[in-house]
């Protein structure tokens, strides 16, 4: 990649940041398209996100992602925000338009593409189930509520977070039901009636499994989707597929909150399959 006086930058603000592989994905995506645009990482500490923000306008960056633990702390430095980061309560990709930072989520859309991409899951009309009530989940879920869903239930470790975030989402999206359940094992007895269970948790990362959840009785034709993507099987996908039960990780996720993001900076989606290629020649390393 040669960087000249006209390239622009993108890049990356997060803390820690070195464990990101939008670098990576990103880099390849703008390489193949001849995207005169460079990717950066930057460290940033929760204290100096403020001058951080104003350091990245002075210097005119056209763009950045946000990653944790930024993605909420960051909206009081936005010019405006899409109706996705609004309905998110958080912001993964800014785009810098005539000195004017507009803040988007991609996560969101980034899981439904992945839903349908890796699980030719279509959410419209249908019951899902979500395991946490984080940033992640509110993303997530309000996107599948745009895409349709009919009925959520959400069972997290805090009931209270779970039932802040249905106040909140249920005040924008009228057409979802949404029950929230009390703790994980509550969910077991309701995934007879899903066609979907998502992990939005941080469980897994560390091989933990989903305490009290079961999937034993559930019908074949419920999928299982981790947001978590590494390790690639986690414990829970590991038990759907003991039980015969169709699963996909996060990756696919991670990628397609990428290329959304991507078509936000650049004005198209990346080549198909190209970061995901990245990612995996690197992950080979
Ligand atoms: P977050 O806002 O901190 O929320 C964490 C969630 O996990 C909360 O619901 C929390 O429950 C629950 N949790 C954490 N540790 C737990 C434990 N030991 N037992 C029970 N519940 C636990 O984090 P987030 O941003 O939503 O991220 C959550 C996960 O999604 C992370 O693993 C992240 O890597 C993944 N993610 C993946 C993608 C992707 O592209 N694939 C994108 C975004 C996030 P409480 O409310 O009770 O604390």
């Amino acid at each position: 990649m040669l960087i000249r006086g006209t390239t622009k930058i993108i890049g990356i603000i997060g803390y820690p940041v070195q464990h990101s592989l939008s670098p990576v994905m990103q880099n390849a995506a703008l390489q193949a398209c001849g995207a005169d645009f460079v990717y950066v990482p930057f460290e940033v500490k929760p204290d100096d996100l403020e001058n951080a923000i104003k350091g990245l306008k002075g210097l005119g960056v056209a763009g950045f992602n946000v990653t944790v633990p930024h993605k909420t702390a960051v909206i009081p430095f936005m010019d405006e925000l899409s109706e996705c980061a609004e309905a998110a309560g958080a912001v993964n990709t800014v785009k810098n338009d005539n000195g004017r930072f507009i803040g988007y989520n991609t996560d969101g859309d980034g899981l439904v593409m992945s839903l349908i991409n890796d699980l030719a899951f279509d959410p419209n009309k249908s019951t899902i189930a979500i395991l946490g009530a984080g940033g992640a989940a509110q993303g997530g879920i309000a996107a599948l509520c745009r895409s349709g869903a009919k009925r959520i239930y959400i069972a997290n470790r805090s009931k209270d977070k779970a039932e802040k975030l249905v106040q909140l989402l249920s005040s924008r999206y009228f057409e979802t039901e949404f029950i929230v359940l009390d703790g994980f094992e509550a969910l077991t007895d309701k995934l007879v009636h899903c066609d979907l269970l998502i992990n939005t948790t941080a469980i897994g990362m560390k091989y933990e499994s989903i305490p009290g959840l079961s999937l034993k009785n559930v019908p074949k034709t419920m999928k299982v989707y981790d947001m978590v993507y590494v390790p690639s099987e986690t414990p829970l996908l590991g038990n759907a597929l003991s039980v015969g039960l169709s699963y996909s990780n996060g990756q696919g996720m991670l990628i397609a909150q990428g290329e959304l993001a991507f078509a936000i900076w650049i004005g198209k989606i990346p080549p198909s399959g190209l970061m995901r290629s990245a990612l995996k020649a690197l992950c080979s390393k």
